[in-house]
């Protein structure tokens, strides 16, 4: 059984930088250390780097001292003030490519557009562009919430798009020609992260040559659940995983070839782990 390994899964830019940041901070903290949320989609790596010092908490409320590291996924300006407000130390680890799509965001509402934003409801990325895009932002995830806003009335005028980092351009594409004779005047920033969109294409073209394709990652994770949809679109035998471990020797009857990817908080020991179980189960049914 060939095991075709991408060369693009795994950590990304913004993920390695945070996570290099989280550990420069836990070698010369003084105090407790601790992240808004998780700092990446990813359990195993959550739980090392807090037996390295560095813990979650879900709210400001929760910091009494020490350092704050704001996570990759960035956050609103009210959260911002509400960590200061603790009179502890900030340490921003926010993707520099969320920040761009920040800017872009609040300067569509200074320029008097309606903010749309392109991703999912609830993500904390989405939540903090909406954020930093003011009151009358909408967040906008589906062809179909978009025509119902557009036949609502709601989307009008001068309309500006911004668009969470991992999200695939088809999507984009597809809202924007909804939105285009919709609104007297259309903006969009193109946000999506290189990154994403890089890995998405190497992905789906290994899984056009694959029997089988292994998408490795948090099941909380956005960026690997699409990883693992676009694959599956291609390939229906596409199984998302967290850990080798879940790797079943059964989902090989028959396989020539398997695809191995993965999310971009995906550690590299957790792609050449399922590497190594794969080939294992090669040898086997070899
Ligand atoms: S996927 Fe892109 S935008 Fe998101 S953290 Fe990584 S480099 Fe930054």
């Amino acid at each position: 059984m060939k095991v075709l390994i991408a060369e693009r899964g795994g950590y990304c830019y913004g993920v390695q930088r945070a996570l290099d940041i989280a550990h420069e901070a836990a070698e010369q903290g003084s105090g407790p250390i601790h992240t808004l949320g998780p700092i990446i989609h990813n359990p195993g790596v959550v739980e090392k780097l807090a037996r390295a010092g560095v813990s979650p908490v879900d709210s400001p409320d929760e910091v009494e001292e020490g350092t704050v590291i704001l996570r990759t996924h960035g956050v609103a300006p009210a959260v911002i003030e509400a960590v200061e407000a603790r009179g502890v130390k900030v340490v921003d680890a926010t993707c520099p490519y969320v920040k761009v799509a920040q800017e872009k965001a609040s300067s569509l509402a200074r320029a008097g557009y309606l903010p749309v934003i392109l991703g999912e409801h609830d993500h904390p990325e989405v939540t903090a562009l909406a954020a930093h895009a003011g009151e009358r932002a909408m967040v906008i995830e589906s062809v179909r919430e978009l025509e119902e806003a557009v036949a609502g009335g709601k989307i009008k005028g001068k309309v500006g798009v911004v668009v969470q980092t991992t999200q695939a351009g088809d999507n984009l594409a597809a809202l924007a020609a909804v939105l285009a004779p919709a609104c007297r005047e259309l903006l969009v920033y193109n946000t999506m992260c290189n990154a994403t969109q890089k890995c998405q294409e190497e992905a789906l073209s290994l899984a056009r040559r694959a029997d089988v394709v292994i998408v490795i990652g948090g099941r909380n994770s956005a960026n690997t659940t699409r990883l693992a949809q676009l694959c599956r679109e291609v390939q229906p035998r596409t199984y998302h995983i967290e850990d080798a471990e879940e790797i079943q020797q059964e989902w090989f009857d028959g396989t020539e070839t398997v695809a191995v990817t993965a999310g971009a908080s995906t550690p590299p020991e957790q792609i050449e782990s399922a590497a190594h179980h794969l080939r294992a189960i090669g040898d086997v049914l070899s």
